[in-house]
């Protein structure tokens, strides 16, 4: 891999042999204060994200990263766990020695209670104010409160400052508005990260270009050409060691509210007048406000039963007559011009056949077929793949090659990124670098705004409602299928299916 400097000496253009990779903007020195150090998130994703940053130059010698956590380490043992973080989670091709020390350089550690005064004065000696300073709390929400009391009340909070928060933002409605309102007695909405790592992936964005870049999509984007939409986030996985906050979030909670609803909002908003922070939220804000409330038979639970090997729900979260739903599967209607009576099918959960994320755009039937044999051929389905092998898809209708008349055929249009980058994109980007690279330079576009976080909750707050007023409980799905029986009928009834889950 090789850099070379523009012209201007500003903008660094990634060569792999002869090809053009990708250009990057380096970004001035930074302060990162990195409240959960030493925590899954920052071992998996944020250190990793950093250390590429730094590896194609586009973090600067001269910032500093601060890694704050409880534990009582030294600074070797720390800058040991980053060395390892780094081996563990990033392709071998791209460490490069030299490199790493050089990044490792840039890190210190701080062993010091979010709960407690002692340490923070320490820690404001150790920062120069002066530089663009990123607070990111990458901590469990009990104490998100006590961190940004400690940031104000040791003086550490300049106009140059701003906030990562990890999600859970709020538990609710109430919860939510607590928060913000704690965040807004010391830091202006501009300075305020709320994070959705789901905005910061690739195929995320490139819905926009592809919808607003294009003057293909555009015209056929709305209730007259799309039959219904589907967007899909499912794990293989259960709920691994996080059983005692899952089971008082669920499904709805931990994927609906932020995810899936961040999707939602763009494969539905309007066109924004610009692509700047304010524009871009204003739509999506548009688009959760015009939610309309469900109806309980618009709402599926699910809990994965025991299957073979696989414990159950309940025995992976410790609490054997837990009603926590690990799949939801919703059929929302948003209630504007553009979307009046299109069906927006979500569905998320644990323990599915496949780990793989997708937006569906299911465009309606043609209205009459002109081939004999043909009388009914499907609507295009534009698929907007997340996860795995990140890409757009777009299935269209074509003759079958070869004699025999005409003979029609469904083939997929593909517009795979890793195939078209070289295989390499996949190795150089991904969501939680671009987003803190964001943070640094000020861009709030793939943040969430404080009005649309509460108006998501307050969605929420009333889907969680209908379904507990209604006394519905989750149906029991064997691990490794695609949910409960019950979600097949949301589909069905409107005469539709699901989409399989496959890879
Ligand atoms: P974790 O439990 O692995 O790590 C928590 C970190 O917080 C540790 O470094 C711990 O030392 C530190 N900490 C705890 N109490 C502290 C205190 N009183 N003072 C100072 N430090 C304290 O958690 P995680 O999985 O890394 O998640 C962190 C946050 O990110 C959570 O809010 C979580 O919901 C969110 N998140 C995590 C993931 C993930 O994949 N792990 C994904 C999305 C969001």
């Amino acid at each position: 891999m090789i850099h070379v400097q523009d012209a201007s000496n500003f903008l660094k253009i990634i060569k792999v042999g002869l090809t053009t990779l990708y250009k990057i903007i380096p970004v001035e020195p930074f302060n990162l204060v990195l409240f959960g150090g030493t925590g899954d998130l920052a071992r998996r994703e944020i250190l990793p994200g950093l250390y590429r940053r730094f590896h194609v130059g586009q973090v600067q010698p001269g910032s500093k990263i601060i890694a704050i956590a409880r534990k009582h380490l030294t600074e070797q043992e720390f800058l040991n766990f980053v060395r390892e973080a780094i081996t563990e989670n990033l392709d071998s091709k791209l460490i490069e020695e030299t490199n790493l020390v050089k990044f490792l350089s840039l890190i210190s550690y701080r062993s010091l209670d979010a709960n407690n005064k002692n340490n923070w004065e320490s820690l404001k000696g150790s920062l120069d104010l002066s530089l663009t300073t990123a607070y990111y709390l990458s901590v469990g929400p009990s104490i998100f409160s006590s961190i940004i009391s400690n940031l104000a009340h040791h003086d550490l909070i300049r106009v140059n400052s701003r906030i990562v928060v990890e999600k859970p933002f709020g538990h609710d409605l109430a919860s939510a508005k607590e928060l913000n309102r704690k965040l807004s007695k010391v830091f202006d909405e501009g300075q305020i990260y709320r994070i959705d790592h789901y905005l910061g992936k690739e195929t995320v964005q490139n819905l926009m270009a592809l919808r607003f870049g294009n003057v293909l999509f555009e015209p056929l984007w709305n209730s007259q050409y799309i039959d219904h939409i589907q967007i899909t986030v499912a794990e293989k996985g259960g709920v691994g060691g996080r059983g005692e906050y899952y089971d008082n979030s669920g499904a709805m909670r931990d994927m609906v509210q932020n995810h899936l609803m961040q999707l939602l909002c763009l494969v539905a908003m309007e066109p924004p007048s610009k692509f700047s922070p304010d524009a871009v939220r204003d739509e999506k804000l548009k688009v959760i406000r015009s939610l309309e409330p469900l109806a309980a038979n618009d709402i599926v639970l699910g809990q994965y039963g025991q299957g073979g090997s696989v414990p159950s729900y309940r025995e992976d979260v410790g609490n054997n007559t837990s009603t926590t739903e690990s799949y939801i599967a919703l059929k929302c209607n948003i209630s504007n011009w553009r979307w009046a009576n299109t069906a927006f099918y979500l569905r998320t959960g644990k323990r599915l056949r496949k780990r793989v994320s997708e937006i569906a755009v299911v465009f309606k039937k043609l209205p009459h077929s002109i081939f004999l044999d043909h009388p009914q051929i499907n609507g295009n389905v534009l698929a907007i793949r997340l996860q795995p092998n990140e890409g757009i898809n777009m299935t269209v209708t074509i003759k079958e090659p070869g004699p025999g008349g005409m003979r029609l055929i469904e083939v997929p249009l593909d517009m795979s990124f890793a195939k078209s980058l070289h295989g390499e994109v996949g190795n150089l980007t991904n969501a939680y670098e671009r987003l803190i690279m964001d943070v640094i330079r000020g861009n709030q576009t793939l943040f969430m705004r404080g009005d649309e976080v509460e108006a998501a909750w307050k969605w929420t707050d009333t889907v969680i409602s209908c379904w507990q007023n209604n006394r519905k409980q989750p149906q029991i799905y064997d691990p490794n299928t695609s949910g409960p029986e019950d979600a097949y009928m949301l589909t069905n009834k409107d005469q539709r299916r699901w989409r399989e889950i496959e890879v």
